[in-house]
């Protein structure tokens, strides 16, 4: 048996994509246990709830490896914006939600807020560091030469 990571249906051998997840990969059993990600029929009663979004997948990617270092179960649903979005933004972009266990859910909201924080003073210190190289470059050039 196969199941997808996505919404945890499951698949004869030999199907490579889930009907209802295109792109999805299919998994054995072993994989979706790894994943915490619940089969059908095997009784988990574990509940998954969202803890964040990612609006490309580099950072939803991010986001779980920080969470899977504090062995929270944790996996990743792409989703793409519903009408109500293309209405407002005009634009369908895919998102990505970040699926933690639900007796997780503050601590991984924790996480991930830190990691945030961090993630964007390493951008303003790149930005900071790029203006100070342009003043260095100006600098250089004597005075009067121009
Ligand atoms: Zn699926």
């Amino acid at each position: 048996m196969k199941y997808c990571m996505q919404c945890g249906s499951e698949y004869q051998e030999g199907v490579t994509e889930c009907a209802d997840c295109p792109g999805s990969a299919l998994v054995d059993a072993e994989a979706m246990r790894q994943r915490h990600i619940p089969l059908p029929g095997e009784g988990e009663t574990r509940k998954f709830v969202r803890a964040a979004t990612a609006e490309d997948p580099f950072t939803a990617e991010d986001y779980v490896r920080l969470l899977e270092i504090q062995r929270i179960p944790v996996f990743i649903r792409p989703r793409r914006s519903g009408s109500v979005d293309v209405l407002t933004t005009g634009a369908l972009e895919p998102w990505w939600e970040i699926m933690v266990g639900e007796e997780y859910l503050e601590r991984a909201v924790q996480l991930i807020a830190q990691e945030k924080r961090q993630l964007e003073a390493t951008s303003a210190e790149a930005a900071l560091a790029a203006e100070e190289e342009e003043r260095e470059t100006e600098g250089s050039v004597p005075p009067g030469s121009l």
